[in-house]
């Protein structure tokens, strides 16, 4: 029987029903969608905030002074509710997750919106949500990898 190949895509681990979110919740996509996922694509679940270092629970985060883009460039940070600085775990995680793009030769990933990692079209920022992406996604863009946000799939 002939095999199908399917392109490799990243994609958010809480997406998925993985219990990884900074509550230890997830936000599942429906499971049908999910089901048609894994037939068109060959799914690689990340979470960027653990393989960062980060235990689950954690304290929730968000931008401080800008948002993804600006991080790379130093223009930013990310802070946890009690006001810890947790931005090298995230960039630590953006590296790591470079990586399997080479490796596997990732031109697609969908992720969760509004995670200072994950976020594709917006972010929290100061309190607020704004348009902006996650540090990761940033990253992810830098390399020619489109990024999809789950909640427009
Ligand atoms: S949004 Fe990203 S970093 Fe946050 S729990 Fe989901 S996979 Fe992990």
């Amino acid at each position: 029987m002939p095999s199908m190949k399917r392109n490799p895509c990243l994609i958010s681990a809480c997406l998925l029903g993985v219990n990884c979110r900074y509550d230890g919740t997830h936000r599942a996509l429906d499971p049908k969608l999910i089901t048609k996922l894994t037939k068109e694509l060959y799914l690689i679940p990340i979470c960027p905030e653990q393989w960062g270092g980060l235990p689950t629970p954690r304290s929730p985060a968000q931008f401080s002074g800008g948002t993804g883009r600006d991080l790379i460039q130093g223009k930013a940070r990310i802070l946890n509710e009690e006001g810890e600085e947790i931005t090298h775990y995230l960039l630590k995680a953006a590296k790591e997750i470079l990586k399997l793009v080479g490796l596997f030769d990732i031109k697609i990933a969908i992720f969760k919106d509004r995670s200072p990692a994950c976020g594709v079209e917006q972010v929290y920022r100061d309190g607020k949500i704004v348009s902006g992406e996650g540090v990761v996604t940033s990253a992810l863009r830098t390399r020619g990898v489109k990024v999809l946000s789950g909640d427009s799939l």
